[in-house]
């Protein structure tokens, strides 16, 4: 789903309204909607990667959605996937000593 307040035309800056076409200047939006879908698309992957334990493959997947399309929720999960990496790491040197 595509925040309407967010997004905006690169042409003329009209807000997004669901089309596939800017509504005030005809320009096409299909590669923006492409890369924000990608971009939601690689956040589903990262988050079954978490709860598959792969949290690198993970990190790398939740980092290349916020190059894509930046947004508060995945900036939340990679945090959160980079705080998992950090503790596992801790525990695997706690196990190693
Ligand atoms: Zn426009």
């Amino acid at each position: 789903m595509v925040d309407t307040e967010r997004y905006r035309c690169p042409v003329c800056k009209a807000s997004f309204r669901g089309a596939n076409l800017c509504p005030r200047c005809g320009a096409t939006l299909d590669p923006i909607l492409r890369i924000i879908a990608e971009a939601s698309a690689l956040r589903a992957k990262a988050a079954q990667l978490v709860q598959s334990g792969h949290f690198e493959e993970a990190r790398q997947a939740a980092a290349r959605a916020q190059r894509y399309d930046a947004t508060e929720t995945g900036k939340n999960l990679l945090l959160l996937i980079q705080w998992y990496l950090k503790n596992t790491a801790m525990d695997s040197q706690t196990t190693e000593i």
